[in-house]
């Protein structure tokens, strides 16, 4: 489809060079709302989609008791479920639709896949928080999972994003990482190569609900695209914004770094459907790999 739509925006561009009319365009090919959506991956730290048919007004969607995003795809209404990285493949999230005529159960199976894992031995002295350590990171992870919940009602204008910053990508989304043998939380982000000091920029048009200088996370910031659309960026050297800017597609929020716990610089970027982390690589224009 990527494809189509690009060879169709080459058409009319040429159309334009040449000074004749663009061709037209069939109604099929038509960059409809379908192309703001993300990749569609019902596995776990990817994004369901649960068709509601159509309807006047937007239905209400929830999965475990969290509004769900939901927006207008052609003639009827879409929601986008967030699906956790801890799901369990083969299992359905119950998922609640509320509209006019009543509320109704759907569902989303969970398919599965597989994530890399990593085996790491390391002196216990840097696995091991202090008790202060460990108790500033319980209160900042109570904090991180209110922000995350936070929702705001307008939908967001896409679900395309736009990279924050040029560098390589990592990808170690959903890694899981296995230190002295005890599991730890699977790697909720993408790693982006980033040196100290690059322009870190917001991946779509919203606002910044929250800053600060956490322990693992270092200097970050979250920005809320709507509708628990979020985006997070971490390890900053710098913040360049307040909770409650308006940041433009591409705007800047801060300066890579390497805060928290880092080996390097690079930017931790995250992003968030329902409080559920989800591969960003699903909004981000693809790469060739390599
Ligand atoms: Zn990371």
């Amino acid at each position: 489809m990527t494809r189509v739509l690009g060879s169709i925006a080459l058409m009319k561009r040429r159309s334009l060079l040449l000074g004749l009319p663009a061709l037209a365009v069939p109604a099929w090919a038509q960059p409809a709302a379908r192309s703001v959506l993300p990749r569609i991956a019902a596995v776990p730290g990817g994004v369901g989609r649960v068709d509601l048919g159509p309807a006047d007004v937007a239905p209400q969607v929830t999965v475990d008791g969290r509004r769900v995003l939901v927006l207008r795809d052609g003639a009827g209404w879409v929601a986008l479920v967030g699906i956790g990285l801890e799901a369990k493949p083969g299992t359905t999230l119950p998922v609640q639709v509320t509209d006019a005529s009543g509320s109704r159960m759907a569902a989303v199976r969970v398919q599965p896949k597989q994530y890399a894992t990593q085996q790491l031995t390391v002196a216990p002295k840097h696995v091991q928080l202090s008790p202060e350590d460990l108790a500033r990171h319980e209160r900042e992870r109570e904090h991180l999972r209110e922000v995350l919940q936070h929702w705001s009602a307008a939908p967001p204008p896409t679900l395309r994003l736009r990279t924050p910053t040029a560098g390589r990508r990592s990808s170690s989304f959903g890694l899981r990482r296995v230190f002295n043998g005890e599991a730890r939380n699977p790697h909720s982000g993408m790693d982006i190569a980033a040196p100290t000091g690059t322009p870190i920029a917001a991946a779509a048009a919203g606002e910044v609900i929250d800053t600060g200088e956490y322990f693992f996370n270092g200097n970050t910031v979250i920005v809320d695209h709507g509708q628990g659309f979020l985006t997070l960026y971490c390890h900053l050297d710098e913040i360049g914004v307040a909770a409650g800017a308006r940041l433009a597609a591409g705007g800047e929020l801060g300066r890579a770094g390497a805060t928290g716990r880092v080996t390097g610089p690079h930017l931790h970027f995250g992003v968030y459907l329902n409080a559920a982390a989800v591969d960003p690589a699903l909004f981000l224009p693809a790469v060739k790999a390599g």
